[in-house]
């Protein structure tokens, strides 16, 4: 099965589809994820990235991509990368590791969408600290069943200290800058598969899995 690095602006939808993924027998690494873990727990890395991450900013390359060793060094099964690479030098970093660990059965996709419908979501998302579900207030079919209350775990939702507006523009900005030129980067390796992410979640996931030839390798294992 494929590895999957997901390249994508903030809030285009790169959690959900790890999500709807993970369950094929995936890792899901998300910097995201193990930055706030860091926040969580006041650890020397967590003072540090604290206020970066609530303006929107990026956090070291250094910082990030010795989670990212970490976890990669130590992996027996495929995996969904989530919020990394998000910088040449990062893209550079991950292709030296992945050689390093003989790695090359992976895809990159790319969550296309216009900055308008990408604030909506990330204005009106709601997230379980505890079991990371994802919930947007502003879209019916992802509403959580209980105002406020994960339908997952039950525990209470909160709005990401960075899901405001002032924060959402620098970190799209910040997409446009530093991580559109990864896109370049991929596509002359001929890894790199475009998704319009403006539609429904769960036809995204499927145009993925197509992409991954998931339904041909499932016809195959049968
Ligand atoms: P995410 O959950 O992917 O939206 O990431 C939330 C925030 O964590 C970002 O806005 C950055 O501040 C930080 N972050 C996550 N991944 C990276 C990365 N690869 N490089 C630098 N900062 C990151």
């Amino acid at each position: 099965m494929k590895s999957v690095i997901f390249i994508a602006p903030p809030a285009a939808g790169k959690g959900t589809q790890s999500s709807n993924l993970v369950d094929l027998g995936y890792t899901h690494i998300s910097t995201g994820d193990m930055l706030r873990e860091e926040i969580a727990k006041e650890s020397e890395i967590g003072l540090v990235v604290k206020d970066i991450i609530s303006k929107g900013m990026l956090v070291s390359d250094e910082i990030v991509f010795e989670l990212i060793n970490n976890k990669l060094s130590n992996l027996d099964k495929p995996f969904i990368l989530d919020g990394f690479p998000r910088t040449i030098k990062q893209a550079e970093l991950l292709d030296n590791l992945l050689n390093k660990l003989d790695i090359n059965n992976y895809e990159v996709i790319y969550l296309d969408i216009n900055s308008e419908d990408a604030m909506k979501r990330a204005l009106g998302r709601l997230t379980c600290n505890k079991c990371g579900a994802s919930f947007n207030k502003y879209y019916e079919a992802l509403q959580p069943i209980q105002e406020g209350i994960c339908d997952n775990c039950g525990n209470t939702l909160v709005t990401r200290t960075d899901d405001n507006e002032e924060s959402f523009k620098v970190r799209f900005n910040t997409f446009i800058e530093n991580t559109e030129p990864i896109i370049e980067f991929y596509k002359s390796k001929n890894k790199l598969h475009n998704v319009d992410a403006t539609m429904d979640s769960f036809d995204i996931t499927n145009k993925i899995k197509d992409i991954l030839k998931w339904l041909v390798l499932k016809v195959i294992e049968k």
